[in-house]
């Protein structure tokens, strides 16, 4: 038998959650079909376990400076473990709040694996059911090179399941992922090695960004080798060992890590049985209103290859919900002046263009402000984290284009940075904000 909803939505993550839950509320008969954990990636495998874990770093961190505001405290062995175990229950307590979420709101829960029969139809572990609207949210998984000995590496879900700390770490990447646990494990006492394949981390970046940080994960630490580029892996007795095209080796390690991106996951949706169209590495293209080249099809979220972060999705299938459900005509995300924080030590937050991208979109109409300096947290002690920001301008009335910030509170500082730009803020307006005194946000509204 053949259950019918009027919205079926394939991944119950944050996007696929957001626009069944918005749906609902205006009325919609809606049902996520979900194989895993709710929540999806951010909620079990990424933002949340991450930040606890960023959080652990965090107090590691404060500990060099307990010394030098009058504390006699050394720092013992941390539990790695213990943490795990409380880390887990905190996620567990997530998914039966996502899943009661969903029944205050009336949203069917179906557990399983979803495959297209048709535009309308779907196939879940031998259960049919159909749909006026059908949305993607089926979001991504961390992609693993194809070279020998690949799998004896780990990726973002297996440092989740680490249940001790390994002492050696290799990562190989140099985005995101690869900067935050890359300072996770240094913080936390772990002899780490990041293999990036450039000459930089964080490439897409602006420059400053990641010179900063590169310069920042010397001082703790982080040893960092540029250019390359993994041929083969090998479990030797002593440990694992990565082979660069190059003839490099490094390690031996305990732990392995793939931080290289994320690929879809539509290799088991057959979209292709709903005719809908995908790209070479298997997204889902949408228009600006999240629709699919077939007209009753959406997808959202990281499915769709673009702005691959939490609140992202949820925008978007919110909006989406909006739009078709709510009656607010014309209602969609608009995929520019989107703020990020990378949970780095210290903390990276972003927005806007790069000055690269501003001086290629406006030429000689940019004006770049930047300032460096040592926060007050660190003035007592020897152990220094520099700050740096960098403001940037376009056109005559100098509106604020680009906003990036390293350094101590950057994570805590953008959001509202996000709004002003958002809003069409120039440099005057910045300069005409009274600062708040003493932070370190107050040097973005007084820089000449
Ligand atoms: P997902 O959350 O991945 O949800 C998709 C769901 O679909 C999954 O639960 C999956 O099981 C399910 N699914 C897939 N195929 C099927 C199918 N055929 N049938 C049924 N169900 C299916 N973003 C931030 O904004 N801030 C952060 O700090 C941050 N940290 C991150 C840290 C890590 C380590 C990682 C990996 C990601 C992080 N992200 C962060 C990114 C963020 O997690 C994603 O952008 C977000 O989860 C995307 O949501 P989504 O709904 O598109 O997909
Ligand atoms: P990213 O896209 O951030 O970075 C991956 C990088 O790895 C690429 O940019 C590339 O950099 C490098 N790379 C790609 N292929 C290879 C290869 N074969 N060998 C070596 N290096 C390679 O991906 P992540 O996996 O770090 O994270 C996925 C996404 O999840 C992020 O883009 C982000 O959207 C989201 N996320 C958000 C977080 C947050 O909001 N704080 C935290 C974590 C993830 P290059 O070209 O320079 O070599």
């Amino acid at each position: 038998m053949t259950e019918r909803f009027d919205l079926l939505v394939i991944g119950g993550g944050s996007g696929g959650l957001a626009h069944a839950q918005r749906a609902a509320e205006y009325g919609v008969k809606a049902a996520v079909i979900e194989y895993g954990p709710l929540g999806g990636t951010c909620v079990n495998v990424g933002c949340v376990p991450k930040k606890v874990m960023w959080y652990a770093a965090h107090q590691a961190h404060a500990f060099h400076h307990v010394a030098d505001y009058g504390f006699d405290v050394k720092m013992g062995a941390h539990d790695w473990h213990g943490l795990k175990v409380r880390r887990d229950a905190y996620i567990e307590r997530l998914n039966g709040i996502y899943g009661r979420n969903l029944d205050n709101r009336g949203v069917s829960y179906i557990a399983g694996r979803a495959r297209f029969v048709d535009p309308h139809t779907l196939d879940v572990d031998g259960r049919t059911y159909q749909a006026d609207r059908i949305v993607i949210a089926t979001g991504g998984r961390p992609t693993v090179p194809q070279i020998p000995g690949a799998e004896l590496g780990i990726t973002s879900d297996g440092f989740f399941e680490l249940e001790d700390r390994p002492q050696r770490v290799l990562i190989a990447g140099s985005g995101y992922i690869a900067v935050e646990l890359a300072g996770v494990f240094n913080a936390l006492g772990s002899d780490v090695q990041l293999v990036v394949r450039k000459e930089s981390v964080l490439r897409s970046f602006d420059s400053m960004l990641s010179a900063e940080l590169m310069a920042a994960m010397d001082r703790n630490g982080i040893e960092l080798e540029t250019g390359v580029i993994p041929q083969s892996v090998e479990q030797t007795a002593d440990g694992i060992e990565l082979h660069a095209e190059d003839g490099r080796t490094f390690g031996p390690v305990d732990c392995l890590l793939w931080a290289i991106g994320r690929s879809p996951n539509t290799e088991s949706l057959d979209a292709a049985a709903a005719g809908v169209e995908q790209d070479e590495d298997g997204f889902i293209p949408t228009d600006d209103f999240q629709q699919t080249n077939v007209k009753n099809i959406y997808a959202l979220g990281d499915v769709t290859g673009r702005a691959a972060l939490t609140p992202v999705a949820i925008a978007a299938g919110r909006r989406l919900a909006d739009r078709l459900d709510g009656g607010m005509e014309g209602r969609h995300l608009e995929y520019n002046l989107i703020p990020t924080v990378i949970f780095s030590h210290p903390t990276i937050g972003t927005v806007g263009l790069t000055e690269k991208e501003a001086r290629a979109e406006y030429g000689d109409d940019v004006k770049v402000y930047e300032s460096g300096f040592i926060g007050m947290y660190y003035a007592l002690g020897t152990n220094k984290q520099r700050s740096v920001m960098k403001l940037i301008t376009a056109g005559k009335d100098e509106r604020v284009v680009g906003c990036h910030v390293i350094g101590e509170g950057a994570d805590e500082m953008m959001q509202g940075f996000a709004v002003a730009m958002r809003m069409g803020a120039t440099k005057k307006d910045f300069d005409d904000t009274v600062a708040i005194h003493p932070t370190s946000s107050e040097e973005l509204v007084t820089m000449r």
